[in-house]
């Protein structure tokens, strides 16, 4: 027997029944966007891998080793996108947008991919929705960003799950001061490191911040702390984020640690966690990124975005049991046609119907059958109504309208009132 074709491990399909609430979620995203003035834009999903080396960064864990990269035919190096940052920022190069100085606030969505170890909340194709900005430097819009998820959580009904933590890493000027400080003090402890955080030691000091292992969390107990090296002006853009927080009502708590996992990072880190969904615990994270496209190549531009894990978000919202019931209900009419002749008329008249109600969601039987089944499959599409069209209906160019969720009594509507009388009992979204 042949081996039966299966998806990829870690990447997943999104079965019909899943897709009302991925729809529900994208478009609640996508309008509090467009509330704001982000407007959207779509890259590739495929770039030169020497994008993501040069934005993400050499030694991460994404460049290091998860990266989907292939040859392409020509001999290119190709590479399916872990990130969405790295493009926006080759497309605002490209295409000059940000060059004059110009502000451009967008948001993007799609899937992304890295080979990590599938699990739940991770794959090796996953979904975000994230925001960018260009050449805004304040702290204003870094709130904004926040201010905007916090709104997205209180609309999705998942505020009480999430909690805001915030960290500044400063300038690079004065990255760089705590980096040497903090080498300094992990190489005298060098022993008690894990073997991770040693090797980090040498190429990448600030990520044996977030290391999971016990001993060397210990070590950074009495650790240098960032906030001690800040200079004055990441301070003052750190302490005018917080009032806009506090002035917001946004609730946070500053982690020290929080150093994420990309290297472009300044100024402001972010994360969006909760405690609901085990070890995958952050939702949206987000950060500054001001020396990101001068690094690219570009002129000095400040940045500064968040992305989101659309799958950890989807998960959440079920883990809470916050899928409002009526994104399910797909169907507002299931229209039963018996015979021919009717069948005919029935198409006819749906259409017509259609012109008038463009977003009526009516559903005609289709495969024939009799009443019963007919019956049966129109109440299992979840429809309020029922339509039934049969030979004696057709001879009174009338049509039955039956309420299958017990809203009132079974008549007969003239099909020219049908769209009318749809038009009144059907609430159109
Ligand atoms: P993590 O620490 O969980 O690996 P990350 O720091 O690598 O996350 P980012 O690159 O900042 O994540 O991506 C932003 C968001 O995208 C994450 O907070 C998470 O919600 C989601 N995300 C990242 N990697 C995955 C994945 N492999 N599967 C599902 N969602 C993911
Ligand atoms: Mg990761």
């Amino acid at each position: 027997m042949s081996k039966s074709l299966q998806a990829i491990r870690g990447m997943n399909d999104i079965l019909p029944e899943q897709t009302p609430l991925w729809r529900y979620f994208e478009s609640t995203v996508a309008r509090l966007c467009d509330n704001y003035g982000y407007k959207q834009i779509r890259t590739p999903i495929v770039e030169f891998t020497e994008l993501f080396k040069r934005s993400i960064g050499e030694v991460t864990d994404i460049v290091e080793k998860e990266m989907y990269t292939f040859e392409d035919r020509n001999g290119d190096s190709l590479t399916l996108r872990p990130e969405g940052t790295a493009a926006c920022v080759r497309a605002v190069l490209e295409h000059g947008i940000t060059g004059g100085g110009q502000t451009q606030k967008m948001w993007y969505i799609g899937p992304m991919y890295r080979h990590e170890r599938p699990q739940k909340g991770r794959y090796r194709q996953f979904h975000q929705i994230g925001c960018e900005v260009f050449n805004l430097d304040g702290p204003d819009i870094d709130a904004e960003l926040i201010v905007l998820t916090w709104r997205l959580w209180g609309q999705l009904g998942i505020r009480d799950a999430v909690k805001l933590e915030l960290n500044s890493l400063g300038t690079s000027e004065s990255r760089g001061r705590y980096r040497e400080a903090l080498v300094e003090y992990l190489s005298a402890h060098l022993d008690k490191l894990d073997e991770d955080s040693q090797r980090r030691l040498k190429t990448n000091p600030l990520r044996v911040l977030d290391t999971k292992n016990a001993d060397t969390q210990a070590v950074l107990v009495d650790a240098p702390k960032m906030a001690d090296y800040l200079d004055d002006e990441s301070r003052t853009h750190f302490e005018g984020l917080k009032a806009r927080l506090d002035a917001a009502g946004i609730p946070y708590v500053i982690n020290p640690k929080l150093v994420r996992g990309l290297d472009y990072y300044s100024k402001t880190v972010f994360e969006w966690v909760t405690d609901k969904l085990g070890a995958q615990g952050t939702v949206c994270a987000g950060g500054r990124y001001d020396g990101l496209v001068e690094q690219m190549g570009g002129k000095p531009t400040t940045g500064v975005g968040f992305a989101m894990g659309i799958e950890r978000l989807i998960l959440l919202l079920e883990t809470l049991e916050q899928v409002p019931e009526e994104i399910s209900r797909q169907v507002d009419v299931y229209l039963c046609a018996f015979g021919e002749a009717a069948e005919l008329a029935a198409l006819a008249l749906s259409e017509k119907v259609r012109d008038q109600l463009p977003n009526l969601r009516l559903q005609i039987n289709a495969g024939a059958g009799s009443f019963k089944s007919q019956f049966k499959k129109a109440d299992k599409s979840g429809a309020l109504y029922a339509l039934i069209l049969g030979d004696d209906e057709l001879a009174q160019q009338v049509i039955g309208f039956k309420p299958l969720r017990g809203q009132g009594e079974q008549q007969n509507i003239a099909f020219d009132a049908l769209a009318a009388h749809l038009a009144t009992c059907v609430v159109q979204g």
